[in-house]
C-alpha cells in the first residue's frame, strides 16, 4: 500500500502541554524526521497532516499543534472542536510541566468528554540521566501509573530529539480510533 491513495480515516488530533516541552518537536520528528535544537516558533505550523499505514490502508492524521498559542490564553474551541485524539506532553525532567499535563487532561475532558483517545507523552528521556536516587527525571512511576488508570490514557516515553517511540506514539493512537461506518 502506498501512503498516496485515498485515506480510509482521517484522525483529527490536538497536541497540549506547557511551553516548550517539546509539542512542535514531537511533530516535526514525526511529520518531517527532523530536529532543531534551537526554538523556532516557526516550526510551530498551526497545522500539519501525515499519512500513515494501518493494517494495509491509509490513515491521515490532521495535527494541531498551539503554536505558542498555550502561553496566552485559553485555546479557541475550534482547536478541540470534533478531535478523535489528543497527545498532552510533558518534559520527563520537569515536575512543574506533568502537574501542567493533568491540567490539560481536566480541560480536555470538559471541552470534548470522553469521546477521545488520550496519550500522555513524556518527552525529553534522552535527557535522563542515572537511574535510581539521584535521577533526574522527575515523575515518579506509581504516579504516572494511577494517572494513567484514572483517565484511561496510554502512555509513553519518548525523545523528539533521539526520534524514539515518536512513530509508535501515532502508530498506536491511530490503532484506536475505528474505522468509520
Ligand atoms: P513546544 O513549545 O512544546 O512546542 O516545544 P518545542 O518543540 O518548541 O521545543 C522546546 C525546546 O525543547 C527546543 O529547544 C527543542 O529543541 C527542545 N526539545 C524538544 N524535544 C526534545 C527532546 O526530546 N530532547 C531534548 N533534549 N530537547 C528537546
Amino acid at each position: 500500500t502506498s501512503t498516496a491513495a485515498t485515506p480510509i480515516l482521517t484522525i483529527k488530533l490536538v497536541l497540549l502541554g506547557e511551553s516548550a516541552v517539546g509539542k512542535s518537536s514531537i511533530v516535526l520528528r514525526f511529520v518531517s524526521d527532523d530536529f532543531r535544537e534551537s526554538r523556532e516558533p516557526t516550526i510551530g505550523a498551526a497545522f500539519l497532516t501525515k499519512r500513515i499505514i494501518r493494517d494495509d490502508k491509509v490513515i491521515k492524521f490532521e495535527i494541531w499543534d498551539t503554536a505558542g498559542q498555550e502561553r496566552f490564553a485559553p485555546l479557541a474551541p475550534m482547536y478541540y472542536r470534533n478531535a478523535q485524539a489528543a497527545l498532552v506532553v510533558f518534559d520527563v525532567t520537569d515536575d512543574g510541566s506533568f502537574h501542567k499535563a493533568q491540567d490539560w487532561i481536566q480541560e480536555l475532558h470538559e471541552k470534548v468528554g470522553d469521546n477521545i483517545v488520550i496519550a500522555l507523552v513524556g518527552n525529553k528521556i534522552d535527557l535522563l540521566n542515572i537511574q535510581g536516587e539521584n535521577s533526574n527525571r522527575a515523575v515518579k512511576e506509581a504516579e504516572l501509573q494511577n494517572l494513567c488508570k484514572r483517565e484511561n490514557l496510554l502512555y509513553f516515553e519518548a525523545s523528539a530529539k533521539t526520534g524514539e517511540n515518536i512513530h509508535e506514539i501515532f502508530q498506536k493512537l491511530g490503532q484506536k480510533i475505528p474505522y468509520p461506518q
